[in-house]
């Protein structure tokens, strides 16, 4: 049983944050919006990095949080997409709700937008440096992608689970595991079981170049395992 008073970085509130799990990463809830760590701490960066995040292009990646809904209705220039087979590529969802796009394969023109934000999305592709690469390729320069990810191998080589073949077919390394995902009741797939290394990965991928934001504050109900932020920034040409 954990509790603190404090304010959420998510719904900016006076508030309690409280658990009766001792698992606080994904049951230490505020009691005002129901966020969760991981959210309260990209919400916190977000805000630190880019307090003007109302007035930018924002693309979200299989938005599903308390964090996403406050993006969609502050941000008058948020997209939100999902990985949807049944909707073709580029095009909205007949319920209007998201736009289907493939992260590894984007519809969209570069040097879209200012910020990319994924929650808890790269521990489920199968092709991380695709992502990385398109993400960079969207993003204007001096751009972010602002992302969670659980580092679950924290200084060890980030590991593979499971692999796909260009015909589709899934190779299993380690035995399967999955997360909820918020479009399939089946769930997601982990495909790797990042580390830290992940910053030197996205670096050699994409150019990018990565900081991870550990935080722990309980006045901002920000406490848990694997919760870090990493922000990918696209430099500059100046910087270059
Ligand atoms: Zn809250």
């Amino acid at each position: 049983m954990l509790k603190a008073t404090g304010v959420c970085p998510v719904c900016e509130q006076a508030t309690e944050f409280k658990s009766e799990n001792p698992w606080l990463r994904d049951y230490f809830i505020c009691v005002k919006c129901g966020s969760i760590p991981r959210e309260r701490a990209l919400a916190a960066v977000l805000s630190e990095l880019r307090p003007n995040w109302r007035d930018l292009e924002i693309h979200e990646s299989s938005p599903s949080s308390r964090v996403s809904a406050r993006l969609a209705r502050e941000c008058g220039t948020y997209t939100a997409t999902q990985y949807d087979l049944s909707t073709p590529f580029g095009t909205m969802s007949p319920d209007g709700g998201y736009r289907s796009e493939d992260l590894e394969a984007q519809t969209f023109a570069d040097a879209s937008f200012d910020l990319v934000i994924t929650q808890d999305v790269f521990e489920h592709i199968f092709h991380p440096d695709r992502a990385a690469r398109e993400i960079a390729r969207t993003l204007r320069p001096g751009g972010l992608h602002i992302f969670t990810v659980p580092l679950v191998r924290k200084a060890q080589a980030s590991g593979r689970r499971a692999t796909i073949s260009p015909d589709g077919a899934i190779t299993h390394l380690l035995p399967a595991e999955y997360h909820q995902n918020p479009i399939d009741a089946s769930g997601s797939l982990v495909t790797v079981d990042w580390g830290y290394d992940i910053a030197g990965h996205i670096l050699n991928w994409s150019g990018m170049v990565t900081t991870i934001y550990s935080i722990d504050d309980l006045s901002r109900g920000i406490r848990a395992e694997f919760n870090e932020v990493l922000v990918s920034s696209k430099l500059m040409v100046a910087e270059l």
